[in-house]
């Protein structure tokens, strides 16, 4: 038997399973494929093509230098009939794969009747495995992720004081979650100049001619395991103590505020779930830094990343076209172009995926996800722009991050009701609404904001359905005082807005 490895764009990790288990000495030959094809299937940020290409290009140099046998194919085709040809020339009878983590690419090599058998190693670029996830999940009434999160908590052992959470409580918002004020003093990201290899990636990117989105260039991202871990050290160092006051506020000019920016690299497989975990529980241990911070981040990893991963494992695979609100209003163009937009909200934050391809997250749900939610996008059509927009999209991150908690269209399988909100929100956490035509105080006249138009019109078309969530009660209450009067005027400029959108 002749085995080869295939190593696929996201999976760039000396650690991944399938070359966990190789032998070096063997001389396996392993192969790794761009397909110009398969990125056609929609249209991607620049910066992610760069990204994924210039990584996948440096992984294949380490791997190279490591004594390890590999051939990079650039194919204009999709990735199987080069494979195809890989396995004849090489007469590979076992092609070994470690599991992708996006089902429509595990189905589509599955249906790709590849000249030799496959063996699927179990992907290990998570902490939980797909079993394992499954086994927690079923058979619970509700999959809560605070549940998911405080298991997560004691099996892997992190921020633990024998069997209790470090510092008596489980969860620290309440010391989280500030508004911001005054002036903040932001540590600078961590950036990097781009090298030859992908410099030659950005040449090539430039020259092709299908349909892309965003800026190619000042592309600053690092594009290697090495780089990743500065950018964890950094993190960890400078952003980490002060992460969590400030982790869901929204500043004009501040792209980043203590944010991590570890996602296109976690979801790369250059950084490790565990070992982000554990450098950040080291630093909190060394330099006893503010639990709250520390806690908050580790929450957003060892909690939110895994627990959506598992969803997205655990739940049907109809998820991405559920639309509980059935709606069906079309993208506006604006989010493909962030200038035609005066609503300042979204025109800063759309100008800011558009230059880099990230936003943080409550920018995502609260900025964006929340004006399609109340405006009532169609949510594969939504779903669809997040994957083309950002640097760090990938099918298992988006489906239950938009569909799910951003729009609400799984009817609260994740969430126990929708994240909408008004312009009062936004005014509270950002300073959006100081530099906008729009006033955040009014939900009707010529200069109200549409995020408040829309807010009480997606209460009022949906209140029955919203009544039964339970805890929609409040707001709710808020509706049933207005007067018909009000009401009919935020019906009428809600179609307005609608038929402008
Ligand atoms: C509508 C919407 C779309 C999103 N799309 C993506 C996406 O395409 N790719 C992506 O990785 N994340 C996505 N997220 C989750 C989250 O917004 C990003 O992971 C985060 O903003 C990445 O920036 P950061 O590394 O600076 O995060 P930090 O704020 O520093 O958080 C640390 C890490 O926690 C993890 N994390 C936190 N929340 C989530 C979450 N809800 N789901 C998965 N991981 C999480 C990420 O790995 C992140 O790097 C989305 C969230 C929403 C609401
Ligand atoms: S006033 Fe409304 S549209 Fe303008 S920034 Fe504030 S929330 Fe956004």
């Amino acid at each position: 038997m002749t085995t080869g490895i295939w190593i696929l764009g996201d999976q760039l990790s000396l650690n991944q399973a399938a070359l966990q288990q190789a032998d070096l000495n063997a001389a396996i030959p392993i192969v790794l494929i761009e397909s110009l094809a398969h990125i056609q299937a929609r249209p991607y940020h620049r910066q992610k093509l760069v990204l994924i290409w210039s990584a996948m290009r440096h992984f294949a140099q380490e791997l190279q230098e490591s004594g390890w046998s590999v051939t990079y194919i650039q194919a204009a085709a999709n990735f199987i009939d080069p494979l195809k040809q890989w396995i004849q020339e090489h007469e590979i009878t076992q092609l070994q794969v470690m599991k992708p983590s996006d089902r429509p690419l595990f189905q589509m090599i599955q249906d790709s009747d590849l000249p030799c058998e496959i063996q699927w190693i179990p992907n290990n670029h998570f902490l939980w495995s797909e079993a394992d996830f499954c086994q927690w999940a079923s058979n619970r009434k509700r999959l809560l992720m605070e549940d998911f999160y405080r298991e997560g908590r004691k099996r892997f052992d992190i921020l633990m004081a024998a069997d209790e959470p470090l510092g008596g409580r489980w969860n620290f918002d309440k010391e989280n979650r500030q508004p911001p004020k005054g002036k903040l003093n932001t540590p600078a990201a961590l950036w990097f100049e781009p090298d030859e290899i992908t410099q030659a990636v950005i040449q090539q990117v430039k020259e092709l001619e299908i349909s892309l989105y965003g800026q190619i260039e000042p592309f600053q991202w690092g594009v290697t395991g090495d780089q990743a871990l500065q950018v964890l050290s950094h993190f960890s160092e400078h952003r980490l103590p002060t992460f969590g006051p400030y982790q869901d506020a929204m500043v004009t000019g501040e792209d980043t505020l203590w944010h991590g920016l570890l996602s296109p690299y976690l979801n790369l497989g250059l950084l490790q779930p565990l070992e982000v975990l554990e450098r950040i529980e080291l630093a909190h241990a060394n330099r006893d830094l503010p639990l709250n911070s520390v806690e908050g981040f580790i929450r957003q990893v060892l909690g939110w990343r895994e627990y959506m991963r598992g969803l997205y494992v655990f739940l049907d695979s109809d998820y991405p076209e559920r639309n509980w609100f059935q709606h069906i209003q079309p993208l506006p163009d604006f989010f493909w172009d962030a200038q035609q937009t005066d609503m300042n909200c979204l025109h800063q934050t759309l100008n800011q995926v558009e230059r880099s391809g990230y936003t943080h997250h409550i920018q995502r749900l609260m900025i964006l996800a929340n004006f399609a939610l109340i405006a009532g996008l169609s949510p594969q059509e939504v779903e669809n722009w997040f994957h083309a927009a950002f640097i760090d999209a990938y099918d298992w991150v988006m489906q239950t991050n938009v569909i799910g908690m951003g729009l609400f269209a799984d009817g609260g399988v994740l969430a126990s009701k929708p994240y909408a909100a008004s312009a009062n929100y936004i005014n509270k956490m950002s300073d959006y609404c100081q530099s906008c035509p729009y006033d955040h105080r009014d939900r009707t006249g010529e200069k109200a904001c549409p995020f408040n138009v829309f807010y009480w019109d997606f209460l009022d078309r949906h209140r029955g359905q919203l009544a039964d969530l339970g805890r929609m009660g409040l707001v709710l209450s808020h509706l049933n005082k207005m007067s018909e009067e009000e009401l009919k005027l935020i019906r009428q400029s809600a179609q307005k807005w609608r038929d402008r959108l």
